[in-house]
């Protein structure tokens, strides 16, 4: 079997999402994803990755992980790794689809039948505008399972929401507008009980029954993060994440010694020896791989068996599209030292089915990846038909020539080859 084309999917209202097909001659077909930056990602698939991959084994993983990653760019989480990472999910999902194995097994087996959520607090508009993570992109609104704006204005009726699903962890990040105020270098009194608030509301309302993971995104200062870690030691929250920048590994270690709050950090961390650094000099205490930014799932495999040495548990990171999801789920079901699940509602039950059909099943507080071959998750039929959505294909699919772009592609004439 012999890879025959690269094919890109954009779609407009998601414009940090880049889903990739990787088409094979015998008729096969992965599907990857990443997320930020998706028109330079999608550059980057075809005029680098699909002339490296065009007429090679797709079962060779392993050997393509290393290929992709290249003489520039492999250190941390920028378009290369982005890009390879998008296609190591999809040689993931057909070497499932030719063994006949969901990918679980094929990463050894399962080690649990399925594994805990947490839901975190973003909303269906959550960082979807190319202008990144920031407090202007927080696409704030009202409505079912809006998260957020529940997470701000009524936090204790959300935990006790989710606690009657069965979910009984919750990641909130009621820090970050005073981060971008003070460029992340202090925080007043008054603004700290501000964001102590909601954390308070919770308790109140459903006491040690809800696990708080605090989000902070990586904006803080080493003196000021140290600062919060005190003053949330009396909520007992189940973790604070990313409370100064991961590759500020000394800093993090310094925030980790003087807090008894477990540290988690990692998503925007690529690459195995990226984890070592954050594991052995970081003081982390979770490893949250990110399976679409750190190299694929194959790094995410490996993040984990390194992890568990140092005797730190993973919980992958998905708050970005559904085809991550399911490469998590996958994941942490055969890691043994997964610890949960990051989830958000607005995706699993809202705007992922507009997108994509299939994934993991959630049921209650807990989610198991699907059965079926591969990832177990397909782009939606018809998405590549929709206005908005942008199809670029370099290579051969069945026996037509289809390098090119197009705004869409008729599924009828396309998928009688593939
Ligand atoms: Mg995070």
């Amino acid at each position: 079997m012999r890879i025959s084309a690269i094919e890109t999917v954009r779609v407009d209202a998601f414009p940090n999402l880049t889903f990739v097909q990787v088409h094979t001659d015998e008729g096969i077909t992965g599907l990857g994803e990443t997320f930020y930056g998706a028109e330079a990602v999608e550059a980057h698939l075809h005029a680098i990755a699909a002339p490296a991959l065009i007429g090679e084994d797709p079962l060779q993983i392993e050997r393509h992980a290393q290929r992709l990653a290249g003489y520039v760019g492999y250190t941390g989480s920028g378009v290369e790794t982005r890009a390879r990472s998008a296609i190591d999910l999809a040689l993931w999902d057909i070497l499932g689809k030719v063994s006949g194995q969901p990918v679980y097994n094929l990463l050894g087996g399962r080690t649990r039948d399925s594994i805990d959520i947490y839901n975190t607090c973003a909303g269906s508009a959550y960082v979807n505008s190319a202008t990144g993570q920031a407090v202007s992109n927080w696409g704030l609104k009202t409505g079912r399972y809006e998260d957020l704006e529940a997470a701000i204005n009524r936090p204790g009726e959300l935990a006790t929401e989710l606690l009657s699903q069965g979910i009984t962890g919750m990641k909130i990040w009621p820090f970050d507008r005073f981060a971008e105020a003070s460029g992340g270098t202090s925080i007043s009194a008054r603004d700290m009980g501000a964001a102590l608030a909601p954390i308070r509301h919770i308790r109140d309302s459903v006491g040690d029954s809800m696990a708080v993971m605090v989000e902070m995104h990586s904006l803080w200062d080493v003196p000021t993060a140290r600062r919060i870690a005190s003053a949330l030691e009396e909520y007992d929250p189940f973790w604070i994440e990313d409370p100064v920048r991961s590759d500020l590994r000394s800093g993090l270690a310094r925030v980790a010694e003087r807090t008894s709050i477990r540290v988690a950090a990692g998503e925007t961390v690529a690459g195995l020896a990226g984890f070592e650094a954050l594991l052995h000099e970081g003081g982390i205490g979770a490893a949250t791989v990110d399976t679409t930014w750190s190299g694929g799932l194959t790094t995410a495999k490996h993040v984990a068996a390194l992890s568990a040495a140092h005797g730190v548990p993973v919980a992958p990171h998905d708050c970005t599209g559904p085809v991550a999801l399911s490469a998590c789920t996958h994941l942490a079901v055969a890691a043994p030292n997964a610890l949960l699940q990051e989830t958000v509602r607005a995706g699993y039950l809202g705007w992922y089915s507009s997108l994509t059909l299939g994934g993991p099943i959630i049921d209650g507080g807990s989610i198991r990846p699907s059965d079926d071959p591969g990832l177990g998750i397909e782009l939606a039929p018809g998405l590549r038909n929709r206005d908005g959505t942008h199809v670029r294909v370099t290579g051969m699919v069945g026996t037509t020539d289809r390098s090119g772009s197009a705004d869409h592609v008729r599924d009828d004439l396309f998928q009688a080859h593939s």
